[in-house]
């Protein structure tokens, strides 16, 4: 069963633009589909961000290419398949090898050896999600035949035009290049998560609707989208003055995930970081109104500071331990359970198949 569009842009965009109660009947509507369709169980992937080294420089990224004040990391393979054992003794289920972009033959090997480490010594106990951006085809096959079956590559805005506000005009950040990655993930059998910011200068209710509506006709599995965030060492930082104030972004980002649960029921959506650097409970206020995924950071602490893709980025000090301890309270509070030792695959993938 795919999910047909119930709504057009401007109802969409009115969803979006929602406030006061409005806002409150959209968001109980969501939480009411949620649990009528994919029910309470809140899914973890235990986030490794192992390096911060990038290719490319989008222009709100703290950690693109020309910010010569990042001190870069990478971790070895060792404290990667370490912090996957840390994920599955925890019952984690799932975990998302995050980074910044690199496409050397170098690194595209060693992510296939560390997929197939890591799926031996699990011993194929966790589900594996990529986020190492755009790659050609043969490599996501490659990867994918190595033991990866999720992959997240957000197309960041679905109007060319801001996009190119965002990033530089040249061959490394080239948009159709961006669906094309989408449409191969898609063609080499992963389940294929998107996303985008929400509230970038110059975005409009109508573009975020569009976002919306691209997603369900890429007829996409998952998605993590969360407000967009400052970093004073960006080139973005020099339009902060026509951003929405954050508690406005962090509203509009809760109409998104709710008006997408409407949109495609049967997907996955995770609660993403940028919400909890606004709110505390930002991530929880998510989850009880349409997210189902939850992503805790297992990076080692020493290395989290240098992954600030915007500034104030919440838990950098913390060690996984600290995480996950109060997870489980956290996503009680707010009426769901935690389905430990379950990779929690989208069950849209199951049903478009
Ligand atoms: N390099 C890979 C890529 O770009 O797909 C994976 C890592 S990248 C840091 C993951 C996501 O972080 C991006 O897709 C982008 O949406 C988000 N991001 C980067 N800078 C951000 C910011 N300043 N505020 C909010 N999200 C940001
Ligand atoms: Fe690199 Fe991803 Fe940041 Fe862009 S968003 S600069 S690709 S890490």
């Amino acid at each position: 069963m795919i999910t047909q569009s119930r709504f057009d842009r401007h109802e969409l965009a009115r969803m979006i633009a929602a406030q006061g109660d409005d806002h409150r009947l959209l968001l109980e509507q969501s939480a009411r589909v949620t649990l009528q369709t994919i029910g309470d169980s809140v899914w973890l992937r235990g986030l490794i961000e192992f390096s911060n080294i990038c290719i490319k420089n989008c222009y709100y990224c703290g950690i693109r290419r020309d910010n010569r004040l990042t001190s870069r990391y990478e971790l070895d393979d060792d404290a990667i398949v370490q912090a996957a054992l840390f994920a599955r003794d925890k019952g984690y289920g799932s975990i998302v090898l995050q980074a910044g972009e690199r496409n050397d033959a170098a690194f595209v090997d060693r992510i296939g050896r560390l997929l197939c480490q890591i799926h031996e010594k699990t011993h194929g106990e966790l589900g594996i999600t990529l986020s190492l951006g755009e790659q050609d085809a043969q490599t996501y096959r490659y990867w994918k035949q190595c033991g990866a079956h999720r992959y997240l590559l957000r197309f960041e805005t679905s109007c060319e035009q801001l996009y190119y506000q965002m990033h530089p005009h040249d061959h490394r950040h080239d948009y159709q290049t961006r669906l094309q990655c989408l449409q191969a993930l898609k063609s080499c059998g992963y389940q294929v998560g998107t996303g985008v910011m929400i509230g970038l200068p110059g975005q409009s209710f109508h573009h975020l609707a569009d976002d919306l509506l691209m997603m369900q006709q890429l007829d996409i599995d998952m998605v993590g989208m969360g407000p967009y965030l400052e970093h004073q060492q960006t080139p973005l930082y020099q339009r902060r003055h026509e951003l929405w104030p954050v508690q406005r972004r962090f509203q509009v980002a809760l109409n998104m995930i709710a008006a997408l649960r409407l949109l495609m029921p049967d997907i996955n959506i995770a609660a993403s970081t940028a919400l909890q650097a606004i709110d505390p409970m930002g991530r929880e206020k998510a989850l009880r109104i349409g997210a189902n995924v939850l992503m805790p950071n297992i990076t080692p602490s020493v290395n989290r500071r240098n992954y600030q893709l915007y500034d104030n980025k919440p838990c950098v000090d913390e060690g996984a331990d600290d995480c996950s301890s109060c997870i489980r309270l956290r996503v009680e509070m707010v009426g769901r359970k935690l389905a430990l030792g379950e990779w929690g695959d989208s069950q849209h993938f199951f049903n478009r198949n």
